[in-house]
């Protein structure tokens, strides 16, 4: 597998207030060679959030650990990593939210205070012996905040959501990515692979992986340095992985015409929905959903998700659907 892997704020396209901040902080922190704060990332999957631990750590020439919420699920596992970290190291925790109760409450001496509270024995007899720890930072990250204790939560310096991006955005990483996995792919081509990116970098970057195994497969001409992507080509492949004008991918296309077809423009739960439509609840959450509101196709409403007028003016157009009474 080819990956792309920004190692500078400057590599780093959109998330520009995020970036402004981190870019100071990251200055401070090397001018007083001090630790970096305690930082937390919140924001779907695939929105860049290791990238930026990633891009920190770089910027500081820092050690970098990445572990997982479910990957630290005993005290003692979260110890270990705890007390084999090294003065400066940045520690990445991934899905935070989902380390359990015990295991969140060890973190937070060890944030405040870099210290671990052991206790040996139990009832009356037990005692707590703490153990210092060097000095780190730790950065997390989850797109379900609410999960985490709510001290674990405060004892995060900095804390930053993570945006979608704008098509544009993603068209500027496409174009780049691509160049750097040898394909040219002209700005306007690129910004039809962003519309059906869902405002995701991994899901661009995914597109792009396809991509080039498909131009790769249908050139003559396999050692030129840079593959162009003629529009032939691209209109090949955007039939091939059936992508619509409006960028609508086949999933899209599910969720519209099932929330039409068997809860007659809703409104309907998510996971209803969801599973009607043969997509997981989580996904629907995190990826179509939120990109199917952005472009007004449904919308949220307390009764749960609807179709809106553009979402039937969609249906109309692709599928000759009559318009709801
Ligand atoms: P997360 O940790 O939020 O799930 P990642 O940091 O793993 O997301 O990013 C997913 C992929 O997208 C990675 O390959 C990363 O290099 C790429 N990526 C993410 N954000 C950007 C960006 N702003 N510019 C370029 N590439 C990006």
């Amino acid at each position: 597998m080819i990956y792309f892997r920004p190692h500078s704020l400057d590599e780093f396209i959109g998330q520009k207030r995020i970036k402004d901040e981190l870019s100071v902080y990251i200055s401070s922190v090397k001018k007083r060679n001090d630790i970096f704060p305690h930082t937390f990332f919140i924001g779907a999957p695939g929105l860049g959030k290791t990238t930026l631990a990633r891009i920190i750590a770089y910027e500081l020439k820092r050690d970098l650990k990445i572990t997982s919420g479910p990957v630290l699920d005993k005290t003692g596992t979260l110890a270990a990593v705890l007390t084999n970290l090294k003065e400066g190291n940045i520690l990445f925790i991934d899905e935070i939210h989902r380390m359990p109760k015990p295991c969140q409450e060890i973190l937070y001496t060890a944030m405040e205070d870099f210290a671990l509270d052991i206790v040996i024995g139990k009832g009356n007899a037990g005692k707590t012996i703490r153990l210092n720890l060097p000095k780190f930072t730790l950065i997390g990250a989850t797109n379900k905040p609410n999960l985490c204790l709510a001290p674990l939560r405060d004892r995060f310096q900095l804390i930053f959501k993570l945006n979608y991006y704008k098509d544009e955005e993603l068209r500027d990483i496409i174009v780049k990515v691509s160049k750097s996995w040898g394909l040219e792919i002209e700005k306007d081509l690129a910004f039809k692979l962003a519309k059906a990116s869902k405002g995701i970098p991994r899901q661009a970057l995914n597109l792009v992986r396809r991509l080039r195994e498909f131009v790769l497969l249908n050139s003559k001409t396999k050692d030129q340095k840079l593959l162009k992507v003629s529009s032939q080509v691209f209109e090949d492949f955007l039939k091939l992985l059936d992508i619509d004008e409006w960028g609508l991918t086949p999933e899209d296309r599910r969720c519209l015409l099932t929330l039409y077809k068997e809860f007659k423009g809703g409104p309907v739960g998510v996971t209803a929905l969801a599973l009607s439509a043969d997509i997981t609840p989580e996904e629907f959450e995190t990826i179509y959903e939120p990109a199917l509101i952005r472009m007004g196709l449904i919308a949220r409403t307390k009764r749960g998700r609807i179709l809106t007028q553009k979402g039937y003016l969609y249906l109309k157009e692709k599928f000759n659907l009559p318009y709801k009474e």
